[in-house]
């Protein structure tokens, strides 16, 4: 077992934090990834500026690793995605050289000769990892321990309200998009009707680039369906989240919902999507309400872990966030509308299944509120327990930054306002809505 590598499904950040700390502990990692280069996950939404300073962005681990190379961290800003590769994750994957392999799509994880059921000496069995390349050829992997940082980039939430993909939504995908608007690239959406469904950091992204894309090219218009009634939490911690950048993403989405190119429908629980005789987008809320016709669909609704190769090992997940059981109770936004969380390390992660950890956006499971900051820390932690080093794993050495929200951020509103979250009552506020689109 010792001989063989400890396998991390997936290049992104963490994937590529938790291979440094794996060598720094003189352990063999071998990172998988789908993409042909590193990150490529982040690379789809490159465009998009980080809420997270330079600082909030970088593992220690990867830092000693890479400072040996003669590079330098940077220090100050905010990068967007692109950037955050071009300067950090490129040269780290550089760094850990072969170790990583590209278009390797992880299509399954299971113990050699052992299937779910199976008991007998499960811990001192290697896993096996069933991986498929570019040209669809499968190979079967050993390994003595299993990473998985695969994120949840690729399987955003649908549309549909109740968590199911909207009658027609799969259908009309052509209309559909799940990306933050680039406001460099403004053809799809410039002069155009823009339906924006959902009510996260990326949504209100997505409100203030096409709210920009609006102000330059006339007859823009945009649509912005939120399930829920305007609230106090509703733009996020403002200026009393301790990441400013984060904070000031909800005041300018508020700022955008006050221009006169967003018409903000709340309480809009999507139904439907159809078209129209011009082949433009129908959207239809529980109740019956059809938003305007629309040239496009954005779609921000948050993500879901993919479980679909993990079938054949024993993972205890809560059944609300289908994130580890142990650190749910951290992050459910049901319960924690308050903000911070407590970081969470290995032992929080740990699955019934011996020396597999789920770590990075994918330990959230559906849970909105990762940091790059709190992978560091789970990978650090999660290294150390498989190198034996329980005291450094049972550590914890970060802080997380509050959002700022308090007062009922829980995912789910009656109309009137009432429910979700933990603290304060909701307070309610009007706010002037500004002329939407037409027809
Ligand atoms: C638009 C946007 C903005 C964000 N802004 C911030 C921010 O400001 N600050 C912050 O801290 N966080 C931010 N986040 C959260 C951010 O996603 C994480 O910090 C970080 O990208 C998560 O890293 P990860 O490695 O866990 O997952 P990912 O970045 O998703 O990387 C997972 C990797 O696994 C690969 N993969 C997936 N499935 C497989 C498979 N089956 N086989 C092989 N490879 C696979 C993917 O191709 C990908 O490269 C943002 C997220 C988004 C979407």
């Amino acid at each position: 077992m010792n001989d063989l590598p400890i396998v991390v499904i997936g290049a992104g950040p963490q994937g590529l934090a938790a291979a440094a700390h794996l060598r720094e502990r003189g352990l063999t990692p071998l990172v998988l990834e789908q993409g042909h280069a590193p990150a490529a996950a982040v690379a789809e939404w490159g465009h998009v500026r980080l809420f997270s300073a330079w600082p909030e962005l970088i593992d220690a681990a990867s830092v000693r690793l890479l400072e040996a190379t003669g590079w330098t961290a940077p220090t100050t800003g905010y990068p967007t995605g692109a950037q955050w590769i071009e300067r950090y994750l490129a040269p780290l994957a550089a760094a850990l050289g072969d170790r990583i392999r590209y278009d390797a799509l992880v299509t399954g994880v299971s113990r050699q000769g052992r299937d779910r059921l199976v008991d007998a000496d499960r811990a001192n069995t290697p896993f096996t990892v069933h991986v498929v390349d570019a040209a669809g050829r499968e190979e079967r992997l050993l390994a003595r321990a299993v990473i998985d940082a695969s994120g949840t980039w690729r399987t955003p939430n649908p549309a549909g309200a109740d968590g199911l993909p909207a009658l027609g939504e799969r259908a009309h995908a052509a209309l559909i998009s799940h990306q933050v608007p680039d406001r460099t690239h403004p053809d799809p959406y410039a002069g155009k009707h823009t339906v924006l469904i959902g009510a996260g950091d990326s949504a209100f992204n997505a409100i203030s680039e096409l709210t920009r894309i609006a102000s330059a090219h006339p007859g823009t218009t945009i649509t912005w369906a939120i399930r829920r009634v305007v609230s106090e939490t509703t733009f996020g911690g403002g200026a009393d989240d301790q990441l400013p950048e984060r904070g000031a993403l909800g005041i300018r989405a508020r700022q955008a919902v006050e221009s006169a190119h967003v018409d903000l429908v709340t309480g809009f629980r999507t139904a439907r999507i159809d078209t129209d005789a011009d082949g433009r987008a129908l959207v239809t809320g529980e109740g019956g309400r059809v938003l305007p016709a629309a040239d496009s669909v954005v779609v921000l609704t948050g993500f879901r872990p993919d479980l679909s190769f993990l079938g054949e090992v024993r993972l205890d997940l809560d059944p609300t966030l289908e994130a580890p059981r142990n650190i749910a109770a951290e992050i459910d936004p049901n319960i924690h509308s308050c903000g911070s969380v407590q970081a969470t390390g290995a032992a929080d992660l740990a699955q019934p299944e011996p020396d597999l950890y789920l770590v990075g956006m994918k330990s959230y499971g559906r849970a909105p509120t990762f940091l790059a900051l709190t992978g560091y820390e789970q990978v650090r932690s999660v290294v150390a327990a498989i190198a034996g080093d329980h005291e450094a794993a049972a550590r914890v050495e970060l802080v997380l930054p509050d959002t700022g929200v308090c007062g009922g951020a829980g995912v789910y509103d009656e109309p009137d306002g009432v429910g979700g979250g933990c603290c304060a009552p909701v307070g309610q506020e009007v706010l002037s809505i500004g002329a939407g689109p037409r027809g």
